[in-house]
């Protein structure tokens, strides 16, 4: 297929001198030309749905519709593929949006491999949607074993998918054995790793051989609670291809005004993610000596059954570790979990993760609720299990507020 995508060349030209050079240097200039007319560093916010045309059918410069493309999103596109070290990205509206292009590559009858304990929007996608409505069928796995996986492939396999860490028992998978053994099963089945627990800054996964990197935009890389955003990225110009083609046909894409603002959050991924991997680290070591917390999971942590293949697969660079989810069980049950959930001052009970602000989460009553029961358990998501997203505020603060609220959980708090 032609490659339909409006590349904006001065902008890619432009970016072409930060090749090779450092992360946080390439998320600063790639895609951020200078504006052309008045040489604004900052790169413009372009409202126009549509552009002007010199003659019909030739667009004055590259763009003329909006949700084929558009100049902002064009910056932001370069500055995402560039960190996660591919030749293309595409932006879309939301994580699940991205989601669904993947599995719009599909057809009726093709089958998708899949970490059993994969988030819980993408699980209800495919078993509420996709499954029930469309006919794609899933497998759901611990694929994180390599005999499991291996188990697991069929004639009728066509996707594997895999989350890593997985959300929210941090469970580890080996992608250079994972690709390993799906390649040399059918070099054909496409391997989507969806990499938003790391985010590019800890883990670029295209460089173990997998076809498609997922990120929730809407986590590290916006990094401030304000955006909804998925990305997409290959090195496989007739995947991006494809990509861009249900993009454009179904329209799921992001706003200019969301395209500038993630372009201004990724400016600081790199200083947000190492202060936000030291928190992480120091909050899973604070649980694993406190009294009332009974198992802490954190692939950080060197006692963590999934250290030493995460260790293997972060990026080589100052800073980098091992995300900012950590997770836990509280020696008690629901009440003493709800009792320390509503002490916390300095964390915030919500849904979500991977912003500045701490966030804590019950994934029973909260993330997963849509999981039924029996999937739930099965998977370790019980009453006392607390899923905490570690923000980039003064260390200190963050383990006294932990330590009060833990030692407070005999106690009701009243409902405001
Ligand atoms: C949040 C999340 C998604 C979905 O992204 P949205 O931007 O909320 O649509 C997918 N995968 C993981 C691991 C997530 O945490």
């Amino acid at each position: 297929m032609e490659n339909l995508h409006p590349k904006n060349d001065s902008n890619a030209i432009y970016s072409k001198k930060f090749e090779g050079l450092g992360f946080t240097t390439r998320a600063i200039h790639v895609g951020q030309q200078p504006e052309p007319v008045h040489g604004g560093v900052s790169t413009s916010i372009e409202l126009s749905t549509t552009h002007a045309q010199t003659y019909p059918g030739v667009p004055y410069g590259k763009y003329d519709y909006s949700r084929a493309g558009n100049p902002t999103r064009t910056s932001l596109e370069l500055q995402v593929a560039s960190l996660e070290n591919t030749k293309f990205a595409q932006i879309y509206s939301s994580g699940m949006a991205a989601t669904s292009a993947c599995i719009s590559l599909l057809k009726v009858g093709d089958e998708v491999v899949c970490i059993d304990d994969v988030y819980g929007g993408t699980q209800r996608y495919f078993r509420l949607i996709s499954a029930a409505n469309q006919g794609v069928t899933y497998k759901f796995a611990a694929i994180d074993k390599p005999e499991v996986l291996k188990n697991s492939l069929s004639e009728k396999t066509k996707m594997v998918w895999i989350e890593t860490p997985t959300n929210p028992t941090l469970r580890v998978t080996d992608l250079r054995e994972s690709v390993k053994i799906v390649k040399s099963y059918n070099k054909d089945i496409l391997i989507v790793v969806d990499n938003t627990f790391l985010s590019p800054f800890n883990c670029n996964p295209i460089d173990y051989g997998v076809d498609i990197v997922l990120n929730s935009g809407s986590k590290y890389l916006g990094g401030h609670s304000d955006i909804i955003m998925g990305t997409l990225c290959t090195n496989c110009p007739k995947l991006n291809d494809k990509l861009y083609f249900i993009l454009k046909c179904v329209g799921a894409v992001s706003s200019p005004f969301d395209c500038y603002l993630m372009i201004r959050g990724i400016k600081t991924l790199s200083i947000r993610m190492q202060r936000i991997n030291e928190n992480a680290l120091a909050v899973a070591e604070f649980l694993t000596k406190h009294k009332n917390v009974s198992k802490v999971c954190y692939p950080g942590l060197k006692t963590d059954p999934n250290y030493s293949i995460q260790k293997t697969q972060l990026r080589e660079a100052k800073g980098v570790g091992f995300g900012g989810v950590v997770s836990f069980y509280i020696k008690g049950e629901k009440e003493e979990t709800c009792n320390f959930l509503t002490h916390l001052k300095v964390w915030t009970l919500a849904e979500s993760l991977g912003a500045v602000e701490s966030l804590v989460n019950h994934p029973a009553f909260m993330t997963h609720t849509s999981i039924q029961p029996e999937i739930r358990k099965q998977l370790g998501i019980t009453d006392n299990f607390v899923r905490l997203s570690a923000g980039i505020e003064d260390v200190q603060d963050l383990l006294a507020d932990l330590d009060q609220a833990l030692n407070n959980m005999n106690k009701q708090k009243a409902k405001f």
